[in-house]
């Protein structure tokens, strides 16, 4: 059995099959080139093409027109985590309201404190992060609002963008859902996700700001940390992960033409979490998930066993199964299943299939 193809990790997670194909060549030699991947300038005109292609193709798939500008950066999600507010000019002394509903916006958060002044504006940590709020349960006030969409460690997912607030601005971390399903651009004024969930390897993170708040920022950011100088550069301004952003152009390209759009990606990745969770539900005696039903995610399905001493004979039988990744968080413990967009739904039937046939 090829492993690849059921491969759970959180990420970096599952690749589609094609995309690793056209790869083993790239090493070898990227056919329009003649040399090998590795070794190609990020100067040549090829290179300006993959990054201009890739950028037009995710505009296409998510419907961002010329009002937004299209990054690609390195440093992670996390870099952006301070990086994005800075250059909607926060100081330390600005506040901003922060929905703390899970591992990765607590970690932003943490880190956003050297750049402003996070103030909670909900706040899951004594709920043991199992749940989100609505939206009418958060400060609503003028500034900007700090979320993230999908929490990738508690597998907990918002429905919906926040409400547009005169005067607010939305900054999104979408790192393990951007891709996944349509989203409402217009509810937001920044978005940032590495690409090592749905859109291809780490070394390259996406972010999509009004080309408005770029005219806006503060003057005197250090030229690599400040978005007008990678929006100036095309975002080829110093060397970027050249492999990646290839990498990336080719996964988005697979999105575009084997599944469509993202509204046909979205129907399919419901349909792969269901059928998870319904293997899950099926033996409430046996698996516990962790987020309440009406907050659990599509990407990630984290839950534990009602029996921790049997975690051992099921991680054997998920071995056995040939799948692999399904190891919860370092932090929560317990199994996650990540169903990223490169998770066919076939991989995640059968992985339902031995959770049944396990439970019994
Ligand atoms: N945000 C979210 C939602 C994540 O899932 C992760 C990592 N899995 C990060 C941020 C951090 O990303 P990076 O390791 O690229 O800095």
């Amino acid at each position: 059995a090829w492993r690849n193809a059921h491969n759970f990790s959180g990420g970096p997670g599952a690749m589609p099959r094609a995309v690793l194909e056209q790869l083993a060549q790239a090493a070898l030699e990227v056919p329009e080139v003649g040399l090998s991947l590795y070794g190609i300038s990020h100067r040549s005109d090829w290179f300006r093409a993959v990054v201009d292609e890739a950028q037009q193709i995710l505009r296409v798939l998510l419907g961002a027109g010329d009002d937004w500008e299209v990054l690609s950066l390195q440093g992670g999600a996390s870099l952006q985590f301070s990086m994005a507010l800075v250059n909607l000019g926060c100081t330390p002394a600005t506040p901003v309201d922060w929905v703390r509903a899970g591992y990765w916006s607590a970690r932003a958060m943490a880190e956003a404190t050297a750049v402003c002044a996070p103030h909670l504006a909900w706040d899951g940590l004594a709920q043991g992060y199992r749940a989100l709020p609505r939206w009418d349960q958060t400060t609503q006030r003028p500034g900007i609002l700090h979320v993230v969409s999908n929490e990738t460690v508690e597998g907990l997912q918002f429905r919906d963008a926040p409400p547009r607030l005169p005067g607010r601005l939305v900054v999104c971390d979408m790192s393990s859902d951007l891709l996944s399903r349509t989203i409402d651009l217009d509810a937001y004024d920044l978005i940032y996700a590495h690409a090592q969930k749905n859109l291809g390897p780490a070394g390259v993170t996406v972010v999509l700001v009004r080309k408005s708040l770029l005219e806006q920022a503060p003057s005197g950011l250090p030229p690599m940390l400040d978005y007008r100088t990678h929006a100036r550069a095309g975002s080829i301004y110093n060397t970027p992960p050249v492999a990646a952003i290839y990498t990336m152009l080719l996964v988005l390209r697979w999105l575009r033409d084997e599944i469509g759009d993202l509204k046909r990606m979205a129907h399919i990745n419901a349909a792969k979490a269901a059928a998870v969770y319904a293997a899950l539900d099926a033996n409430p005696d046996v698996y516990i998930p962790h987020a309440q039903p009406a907050w659990r995610s599509q990407m990630n399905v984290a839950f534990r066993l009602a029996d921790p001493a049997r975690d051992a004979s099921l991680r054997r039988a998920l071995t056995d199964a040939g799948f692999s990744g399904l190891d919860g968080h370092r932090s929560l413990g317990g199994f996650r299943a990540s169903l990223y967009d490169a998770v066919a739904l076939e991989a995640a039937q059968n992985l339902a299939a031995v959770l049944r046939d396990w439970a019994q």
